[in-house]
């Protein structure tokens, strides 16, 4: 994706540990909050640590602590959705990757088919039941993201689960069954009653919250008048690109869209 800044220094380099906390939080330096690789283990795992990256030798690995676990001296947990701002696209990888693989070996230490237990596999990134054999891989969800434009304004939707006013382009999940197109179809018309021509692929984004892909698109307005879904939608509306309501926070590919909305305008 484009339109990350850069802040904050650069985290730990070297064999390393993510250690991830309850309730999607991450642990960080107390006073560098982008610093979340750290040089030494923690001292209260939970799951098994999980290999993150593997940089010619120097190995970063990720591991999933109790509900109990208590920072490491000097340290602090903090919400892992706090740091998509403060780290640049290779670092925000890190996190993402270490966040889905860590969750994902938690939640899977029993074979969905016939509950005994599992192990990972010394080959790749699974997991394998010693009685049926079946073989479980990270978890990866489709979602697909997309900026609908009508002329020169924007489609800007206030969700109803967002924790702040945030206005940004609408998303949803691909269904079983579905093309990434019919998705930006059926999620248009559901949440705000249009119709949508022109989709375009735009980019794509790990959005490890708990274990999506962001799939952004481009689409313009072919029809019908906003309709918000009440269970989904606080408040919709267009935008021109002088009066724009708040938006995300730089880091996100929401924000990518937005900020290419409003560096060329509805060109695609
Ligand atoms: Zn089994």
């Amino acid at each position: 994706m484009s339109g990350s800044e850069q802040s904050g220094t650069a985290p730990y380099r070297g064999d390393g540990w993510v250690v991830l906390g309850a309730a999607d939080t991450v642990m960080v330096g107390e006073d560098d909050p982008a610093h979340f690789v750290h040089g030494h283990a923690p001292s209260s795992e939970g799951g098994t640590p999980v290999l993150v990256a593997d940089d010619d030798g120097r190995r970063t690995w990720a591991v999933a602590t109790t509900p109990d676990a208590r920072p490491a001296p000097g340290t602090r947990f903090v919400p892992a959705w706090e740091l998509i701002s403060r780290l640049g696209p290779e670092d925000f990888a890190v996190l993402s990757r270490a966040r889905m693989l860590a969750t994902w070996q938690r939640d899977h230490r029993y074979c969905g088919r016939c509950g005994s237990p599992t192990a990972a596999a010394p080959d790749e990134h699974a997991v394998v039941c010693a009685v049926c054999g079946l073989r479980s891989y990270p978890r990866i969800s489709p979602v697909i993201i997309v900026r609908v434009t009508r002329g020169d304004e924007i489609l800007l939707a206030r969700p109803q689960r967002a924790g702040r006013a945030l206005y940004s382009v609408l998303a949803g999940f691909v269904e079983a069954g579905e093309s990434l197109e019919d998705t930006v179809v059926r999620e248009i018309a559901e949440e705000v009653g249009i119709a949508v021509a022109g989709i375009a692929y735009f980019g794509s984004q790990p959005w490890p919250f708990p274990h999506a892909l962001m799939v952004a698109f481009t689409a313009r307005w072919a029809g019908g008048e906003i309709t918000a879904d009440p269970k989904e939608i606080v408040d919709a509306g267009w935008y021109g690109s002088g009066a724009l309501p708040d938006i995300p926070p730089p880091g996100s590919i929401a924000r990518a869209l937005i900020d290419d909305f409003l560096a060329n305008g509805a060109a695609a």
